[in-house]
């Protein structure tokens, strides 16, 4: 199926520095940018800087940047052809992007099949085995009988990982240690799915001890081709949440480069994809890796692949979403360097990181003072100095994105960097990150995804 779409103004359905950040690529390409907001959000950065702005209505997400109505009729008055979610908010939701179908709205990212394909973690596996792309040991069948689901634990061989189908956000998860804790597990995991998601179903997985987080960024174009756009490791999370991200994954040999290139993008080909998506896997020490989700939009950490490839990947999805070809083949795209990204949010890591509120009394990098090469550090903030940071939003304020000729280069600038961010007025984990990327483990690569976990004594 090939589209083709023009459009010359572009409705951002989001806010915050992701907002702030497709605008720029948007009017780079020369559209127009219409940004909508809430009530909290009337003087913000993304509304400031778009050539249009349109109000959704009162603070709360549900009532503004989650109301679907809202948006399209937003769309529809400002004359936007086409709109961009960003991440989170409406940016998976299928029912959204059937709204835009009827309404003759662009949707920049994939068709509303492919976000269903991979919105139940049971369903998705399944497409994923027949796409020949590799499972986690596990079970992940329709029969949900208590007894078949223990005697399948008992084959898979503990500690397994029983798993919400309908999960996300960590939610509906639980690690078993063995036989004996099955069943209590496994109600209070059905009881926590239906109260967040109003489904019992669960799956079963083998649980992997010291996995590393390793996503493969893909694209596709509506006229069957598909690309990777290498790897990222994000192993670095606290409590599932992502903190430090880099690229490429340190210490892949080119043979499982491919591999796993190639396994995400038979994996966004199964589903039909179209535009920018990523598909996370679990890499085990000895080098085997299983699917774990596709995210079916574009990442917060898309970044730190625009920094090795060279590539804008906001430009790429415009250009696909108004029909274009990709822009480049796979054996056009290139690895040049290493790239770390650092999130900054208004959190409090001495209690607890409580997310933090508070007027920016000063929000400012001072490069050329730290001699630093502004074409290795970038800074993608939804704020500046003078605003207001709220409660009723996602606690993150800028990520700090850096650049060097190998993985030792770019850690030393990503400190630097972080040392010459200058934040004032508002309580930011600035130093926690200071302490994770000058952490000897960390330089060293003995990346899990519990690393701080098991760095907690020198890291707090
Ligand atoms: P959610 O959709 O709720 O975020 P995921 O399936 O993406 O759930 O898993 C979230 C995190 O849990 C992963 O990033 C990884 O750190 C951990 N995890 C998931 N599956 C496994 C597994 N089989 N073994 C070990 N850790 C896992």
């Amino acid at each position: 199926m090939s589209r083709s779409n023009t459009f010359d103004t572009l409705l951002v359905a989001n806010r915050g520095e992701i907002a702030c950040r497709v605008m720029r690529t948007a009017r780079a390409m020369g559209l127009r940018t219409v940004a909508v907001y809430s009530d909290a959000d009337a003087n913000a950065r993304h509304v400031r800087e778009a050539d249009e702005a349109i109000r959704l209505g009162p603070a709360a997400a549900r009532e503004s940047y989650l109301k679907v109505e809202a948006v399209v009729e937003a769309a529809r008055r400002s004359g936007a052809g086409a709109i961009h979610p960003g991440y989170g908010f409406l940016s998976e939701n299928g029912a959204f992007v059937e709204a835009l179908d009827q309404a003759g709205i662009v949707f920049v990212g994939p068709p509303a099949s492919a976000i269903a394909a991979m919105g139940d973690k049971s369903a998705a596996k399944a497409r994923m085995a027949n796409a020949g792309v590799p499972l986690v040991p596990g079970y992940h069948g329709d029969d949900q009988d208590d007894a078949l689901l223990k005697a399948e634990a008992d084959k898979i061989g503990y500690p397994v990982l029983l798993k919400a189908s309908a999960g996300g956000g960590g939610k509906g998860m639980r690690v078993v240690e063995s036989t004996e804790g099955f069943q209590a597990a496994l109600d209070g995991c059905r009881r926590e799915s239906q109260a967040a998601f109003g489904d019992q179903r669960m799956l079963i997985e083998k649980y992997l001890t010291q996995p590393r987080h390793v996503e493969v960024q893909v694209f596709c174009d509506s006229h069957g081709n598909g690309v990777y756009l290498f790897e990222r490791d994000c192993s670095v999370q606290r409590r599932h949440q992502k903190v430090l991200e880099e690229a490429p994954a340190p210490g892949m040999s080119e043979a499982l480069r491919r591999e796993m290139g190639e396994a995400a993008v038979r994996a966004a080909r199964e589903i039909g994809y179209v535009g920018a998506g990523t598909v996370e896997f679990l890499l085990d020490a000895d080098g085997s890796f299983f699917f774990m989700e596709m995210n079916t939009r574009l990442q917060v950490e898309h970044p730190v692949t625009e920094m090795i490839t060279g590539q804008d990947l906001v430009e790429w999805q415009l250009r696909v979403a108004m029909g274009e070809r990709l822009p480049l083949a796979q054996d056009e795209l290139t690895i040049t360097g290493h790239s770390f990204e650092a999130r900054l949010y208004a959190e409090d890591p001495e209690q607890d990181f409580l997310p933090a509120t508070g007027t920016l009394t000063r929000f400012a990098m001072d490069l050329e003072g730290a001699g630093l090469d502004p074409a290795r550090v970038r800074l993608d903030s939804g704020v500046e100095t003078g605003d207001v940071v709220s409660m009723h939003y996602d606690p993150m304020l800028a990520k700090l994105i850096v650049h060097g000729n190998d993985r030792n280069q770019a850690l030393a600038t990503l400190n630097r960097a972080l040392a010459a961010l200058d934040v004032q007025g508002v309580v930011t984990n600035r130093a926690f990150l200071q302490r994770l990327a000058t952490h000897p483990a960390f330089k060293a690569c003995e990346l899990d995804t519990r690393f701080i976990e098991k760095h907690e004594e020198t890291l707090f």
